[in-house]
């Protein structure tokens, strides 16, 4: 058991010190030399407020100025760098007219070209007499050679400054090039040495240069081959930023573990007869995600499980069998999902069945209010109900447990982190505190997203699915064809099909969405009287479940809807889908959408209706979407199409945030980073080693200080 004592003492620490040894690059960027505060607030906006973030803005390109022609031999379209004498100055003769100077060698003359800018700042960089070394493209205009907007103007006394190749950044208003590359130039001589934390045999198996060398390496490309993200020194960065990800990821978790778990061990009775209600066999997948979390809750330290699984892989069942577990112990668990319909469409998995083992199960939402909210929050405080399902609000303030000793957690990935934290820290009041956690997500999540979001979790898997699933049949077709989609479901309603009928809800323009609905839906009864239903965002709660328990019964056969049911609805007997725009959605909502059908005994059929002409990549998601079920291989896909950092969503939490490394090109190195952060740690949690103290320095380096805090001495 883990001495609560020591890790509270962990929990109230001071913010630790940064290692000496950075305090140089992680000042502001005003102390480069000529950044003022405009340029410092500019450079915020690029990179970040210190010269560490200069350090991590990657160069994008690079020129080279080693092309040094003669005027008469300049090549237009070339960049090239010249030594010329300044002639005249020939002000613009109006408005819209360009500035123009004169420059010569021995061979001729071209123009410098100026578009509004001020003649006496012209006039100081550009004396009339004086020698200049100028460079920037050769362009040609009415059989004359010039040069619009030089790109580098310098007094030949700072011939020193001129690199023979320059490097490109990118940029921002208020900062050119030559500027931001000697800024950077600077924050990376300021960079220390720093001790090595890449351990190293694989160093040398890599050939990576240190960190030092690697940066300085990093922001001098002399070849375009240099800015590849597969060099050594790119790599060698990549690495160290994914290290300091896991490390960070692990010690968090240890430290969840650590600080406040607790055993749980039910006696197996309720389970038992929940089983024998089942009107089916546990799949070998969920036995065996049960005896993991069994084994986790029975554990001294505290669960955080991550419970993947298809669209109806059965992980309902699995969390109620867990939350089985909690109540024989004589506990509580709570099961929060991510909208009202999902909880409620919880609740009606779950209720009957407990209902039949003697249990209540109290609900929870924004809808519940005044005597039965009273009675279910008394009830929850005092422990008289055990098990209770329901949305965010299971998470706000008067919600408090007697004893709540497992939280489920569905659809992680609309929660934040915090919610999640914050649900399972209601655990019993007055102790060590936090209750076992269970993620469940149907977002089938690739290994290398897995890694870097979810790494605080452990994973389950249920990789197989329940017997008897028969496989969708999906047939995509333009919109013009929509008769024959009509004709069709009419032949399927007729064989005692039902259907659901799916119009995307586009946000910025609901309203006319909404009206896209409506009107589907009115067309829609005048094929089939009396037997259509819609439910759209804009319905109260009420009415939702009206016109759901209406089509789950059987009363209608087409449910029109906005995406409400992407998630989790479950009506065995609905075996076609049809999704109208189906160009507009991701793959992974096109892959949750179908699970609705396919679910009972039936043969299922969704149909992919899509408005030409179709883009490259929605045509290959409809592809995708065509040729497999399988939710992990269309994730991989997915990630394919969308690239990493978007798979996640914008709105969704919990997403890597990387500088330098990118999980296209360097997937191999977070494999290799994960296991070396769990071999790190299982020999030195504290890092505490030499090694160990080189790898708190990177924890600051990538700003994981948070995870430093976790341990147990500074
Ligand atoms: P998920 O939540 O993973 O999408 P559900 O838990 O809703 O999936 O399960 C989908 C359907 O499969 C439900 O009707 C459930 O009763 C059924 N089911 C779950 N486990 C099994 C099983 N082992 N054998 C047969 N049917 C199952
Ligand atoms: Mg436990």
């Amino acid at each position: 058991m883990p001495s609560t004592s020591a890790s509270s003492k962990t929990e109230n620490q001071p913010a630790l010190k940064r290692p000496a040894g950075l305090e140089p690059i992680f000042q502001p960027v005003t102390l480069v030399t000529g950044v003022g505060n405009a340029a410092a607030k500019a450079l915020a906006r690029l990179a970040g407020p210190n010269l560490i973030d200069l350090v991590w803005h990657l160069p994008a390109g690079l020129v080279d100025r080693r092309y040094n022609p003669t005027v008469a031999a300049a090549e237009p379209g070339r960049i090239a760098t010249m030594t010329l004498e300044i002639g005249e100055h020939l002000p613009s003769r109006r408005p819209g007219l360009p500035y123009r100077v004169r420059a010569y060698d021995e061979t001729g003359g071209l123009h410098l070209v100026f578009f509004q800018s001020r003649a006496p700042w012209l006039q100081k960089l550009l004396p009339v007499g004086a020698t200049r070394i100028i460079a920037g493209k050769i362009e040609a205009y009415n059989s004359q050679k010039q040069i619009v907007h030089p790109d580098l103007v310098l007094d030949p006394a700072e011939k020193h400054r001129l690199k023979p190749i320059q490097t490109v950044y990118p940029l921002t208003a208020g900062i050119n090039g030559p500027q931001l590359e000697r800024w950077i130039d600077e924050a990376v001589r300021q960079a220390p040495d720093l001790p090595e934390w890449i351990d190293k045999p694989l160093l040398k198996r890599e050939a990576w240069p240190s960190w030092h060398d690697a940066i300085a390496r990093i922001h001098a490309p002399t070849e375009e081959d240099d800015l590849s993200p597969l060099t050594p020194w790119r790599r060698r960065l990549a690495f160290d930023e994914l290290l300091a990800n896991q490390l960070a990821l692990l010690l968090v978790r240890e430290r969840q573990r650590r600080a406040a778990g607790r055993s749980t061990q039910g006696t197996g009775t309720l389970r038992a007869k929940a089983l024998k209600l089942l009107p089916y066999q546990l799949t070998g997948a969920q036995r065996r995600t049960l005896a993991e979390i069994d084994a986790d809750m029975a554990a001294p330290t505290r669960m955080s499980r991550l419970l993947q699984g298809d669209v109806g892989s059965g992980k309902t069942v699995v969390a109620f069998l867990a939350m089985l577990n909690a109540v024989e112990a004589g506990r509580q668990a709570a099961l929060m999902a991510p909208t009202e319909i999902l909880a409620r469409q919880h609740l009606q998995t779950i209720a009957p069945l407990a209902l039949k083992l003697g249990l209540e199960v109290a609900v929870l939402t924004g809808r519940d209010k005044g005597k039965a909210r009273t009675r279910t929050l008394s009830g929850l405080a005092e422990g008289s109900i055990k098990l209770v399902v329901g949305t965010h609000a299971l998470t706000q303030d008067p919600v408090e447990f007697r004893d709540l000793a497992l939280t489920v957690v569905d659809e992680q990935h609309r929660f934040g982190v915090e919610d999640r934290m914050r649900l399972s820290n209601k655990g019993p009041k007055g102790s060590r505190g936090g209750s076992d956690v269970l993620v469940m997500t149907a977002t089938p999540i690739p290994r290398t997203l897995t890694l870097t979001s979810y790494g605080d979790l452990d994973v389950s898997k249920l990789d197989e699915k329940p017997p008897g699933r028969k496989p969708v049949t999906t047939v995509a077709l333009p919109g013009d064809r929509l008769d024959e989609v009509v004709a069709g479901v009419a032949r399927a309603i007729a064989d005692g099909a039902r259907v659901y009928w799916v119009c995307p809800l586009i946000e910025e323009s609901e309203v006319s969405d909404l009206a896209a609905a409506r009107e589907r839906a009115a067309e829609l009864s005048a094929y089939f009287k009396g037997r259509v239903g819609l439910v759209h965002g804009r319905l109260r709660g009420p009415e939702k479940d009206t016109v759901r328990a209406a089509f789950a019964r059987g009363d209608i056969d087409v449910l029109v809807a906005t995406t409400v049911i992407e998630v989790g609805v479950n009506v065995p007997e609905a075996t076609v889908m049809v999704i109208e725009h189906a160009e507009r959605f991701g793959l992974a909502q096109l892959h949750q959408l179908r699970g609705r059908v396919g679910r009972g005994s039936g043969q299922s059929t969704c149909l992919l209706v899509y408005s030409p002409p179709l883009t490259e990549t929605a045509r290959q998601r409809l592809t995708v979407i065509k040729d497999s079920e399988d939710g992990f291989v269309i994730a991989e896909k997915d990630l394919e199409l969308r690239g990493a950092g978007d798979l996640l969503g914008t709105k969704q939490s919990g997403r890597p945030d990387f500088r330098i490394a990118d999980l296209e090109h360097h997937a191999d190195l977070l494999e290799i980073a994960r296991d070396d952060a769990r071999r790190i740690l299982s020999t030195d949690l504290e890092l505490a080693s030499a090694r160990g103290k080189a790898l708190r320095t990177l924890l600051y380096l990538f700003e994981r200080d948070a995870a430093v805090r976790y341990l147990r001495s500074g």
